[in-house]
This record gives C-alpha cells, structure tokens and sequence, in this order.
C-alpha cells in the first residue's frame, strides 16, 4: 500500500465513548480534502474498551492502524509512538476527545500548503475548562516563555500539523521527559499559528489531573531550561553579599559600645531556617535533574506495544 498524504495521530487513554465520534467526523473531514489519509490510534494502556473499539474500526477501515501500549507510557509518549508508525507527508497530532476540533484540521493542511512546516493551533477560546485549569494553563504558558531559550508559542497545546521533515527530525529525539509543543518549537522551520475555539470535552472526564499538569510542566521546565539550577547560585550570592555587607556593620556597632548585635536569637534563627531551606530546594532541583539524567542513560525503550503495524523495528522504535 503506498504512503497516504496525511497522517492523523490521536493518543488514547480510556476515551471509549469518544472513538467512534472521533473516527466519523475525522472521515468526514479527510474525506473532503480528496487525499490518502491514515488514522493511527494508539492506545495508552486503557483500562476500558478503548482497545477493543479500536481494533474493531481497524478491521473495518484499513486506513485505521492501531498501536495498542503494553501499559500506560502517558500521553506525550503515546504521541511519540503515533509519529514513529505514521508514513503521511504531513502528521496532525489531535486529541481523542474532539476538544479538539477535527473540522481545523482543514485550516491547518491550508497554511501547510503555503509552505509552513509546523502549524499549530491557537486556542482562542476554550469552553467547558474550570478556572483553575485555565489560570494555571495561563501562567504556565508565560512562564515557560519567561525562562526557556525556545519561542514556544503562547496558548498553543499539541493539535499542529508537522511537515515530514520536522516529524524525522522529532522521531530522532529520543529523550524521555518529553514536552512535544517545545520540541516542535525547538527544531526551527517555518512556523505559523491558526486560531481555534477549543470544545468542550465529548464524554468522559480530563485524563490530566493536577499531578499529571505538573509533571508537564517540571518536563518542560527541565527539558528547556538551566534557570532552576542558576537560582541556587544566585539566592547564594544575594545571602552571601548580605553577609559580607553586614560584618563591618556589626563590628562598628560593637566598637561604639551597642548592644544591638546581642539581642538577635530571632533573626539568627530566621536566617538559619531560610538558608536550611534553600538548600533543600536547591537540592531538590538537582534531584530533579539527575533522575532525568539516569532515566536517559538507562536508555529503555520509551514505550512497550503489544500490538502495532509491523513497520517498524520493535526494539528501538526507531524506523528501520
Ligand atoms: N491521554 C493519553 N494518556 C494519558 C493521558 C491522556 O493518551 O496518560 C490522551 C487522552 O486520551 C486524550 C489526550 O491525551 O486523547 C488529552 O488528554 P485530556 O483530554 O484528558 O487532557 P486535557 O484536554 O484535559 O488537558
Ligand atoms: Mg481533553
């Protein structure tokens, strides 16, 4: 079977409700553009009958390829695994649950015939998402923006459209902490945004709870950025210039006879807690950093199939 035009990766972790809705309207959408199309579906480790659903369109539709997970590897790694198997001249990375609307994917193959290698979308306006996700998503975003090196786009999550040429370059990057949108950015290439009004959910509820969001962000804080490191080195700076400002004060109110320098159990312990606690954090950050560094030389797989299109090298999940 020759290479389809399009590639469309959904990564799923217990979406059953939502597989069919997703695989009509994605038809629907991919029908319309008159190109060869793929669906590749991994399959996140679910626990319901997500697997099952998407065997059975397989069997249907052999333009469906399903990658079914030996276990739960999250949802960047499920993502990594859908761009490894897809063979599409262009690769649209979208959620299962249609917050992401499959109808933009219209918009974006438009501005990829324009010549841009990544387009991703923009999420203008989001329905259907607490306050609290939106106001941590928000800050999180300008943050990142803040302390990274990379231009990672404001409000951009990981529905884009990626050229082949920047899918190889991604499939080459094989670090484990991954964080997609950065890398995206990372590699270079003409970028451009499109505007999009993100939906509500279909069924079923977030599979990114707090703890999830906050390993997210601590991977791309790490996987983009020294500055967690320098603020050791700075709050040791500062606590150490204060030190050295304050002696010949304290030596000169002692030379005029004050008392003043005695009578500061208070702030000595003040100082002692602040300084134990920034070691710790320090410490902390750097712990950080080394599991991710013996993560990476421990050199796993970053994902186990159990099932999966036989065109690829099992071992590596590298293309042959
Ligand atoms: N997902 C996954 N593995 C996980 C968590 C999520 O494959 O461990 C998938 C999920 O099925 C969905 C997409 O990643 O297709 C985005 O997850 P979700 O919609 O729960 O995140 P949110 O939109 O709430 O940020
Ligand atoms: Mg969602």
């Amino acid at each position: 079977m020759p290479s389809p035009v399009l590639s469309i990766v959904a990564p799923i972790y217990n979406e059953a409700d939502n597989i069919s809705e997703l695989y009509r309207r994605v038809c629907e959408v991919m029908d319309s553009t008159g190109e060869s199309w793929e669906l590749l579906l991994v399959n996140d480790g679910s626990t319901d009958a997500s697997a099952e659903f998407i065997q059975q369109l397989a069997s249907q539709d052999g333009r469906v390829r399903p990658i079914i997970f030996a276990r739960n590897f999250g949802h960047q790694i499920a993502v990594t695994a859908g761009l490894d198997y897809s063979r599409g001249q262009a690769v649209v990375i979208i959620d299962a649950d249609l917050q992401d609307p499959p109808e933009v994917i219209l918009d974006l193959i438009a501005k990829w015939r324009e010549g841009f290698e990544v387009v991703y979308a923009i999420r203008s306006e989001r329905e259907g998402e607490g306050w609290f996700k939106l106001v941590t998503a928000s800050l999180f975003y300008r943050m990142i923006v803040k302390i990274t090196d990379v231009k990672i786009p404001l409000d951009a999550g990981d529905f884009r459209l990626l050229d082949r040429k920047v899918v190889n370059v991604l499939n080459q990057m094989r670090e484990r902490h991954r964080f997609l949108r950065g890398m995206s950015a990372w590699v270079g290439f003409r970028q451009v945004g499109v505007p999009y009004k993100r939906a509500a959910r279909l069924a079923g509820e977030t599979k990114y709870p707090f703890r999830k969001m906050f390993r997210l962000a601590i991977n791309a804080i790490t996987g983009f950025s020294y500055f967690p490191l320098q603020l050791a080195t700075y709050v040791g700076f500062f606590s150490a210039g204060i030190s050295i400002l304050s002696i010949p004060v304290v030596i000169t109110l002692r030379l005029w006879g004050s008392q003043a320098p005695l009578v500061g159990q208070a702030t000595t312990l003040i100082a002692v807690l602040f300084l134990g606690g920034v070691q710790l954090i320090s410490l902390g950050i750097l712990g950080e950093y080394i599991g991710r560094l013996y993560d990476e030389a421990k050199g796993r797989p970053l994902y186990i199939v159990r099932e999966a299109p036989p065109d690829l090298d099992r071992t590596t999940n590298q293309k042959d």
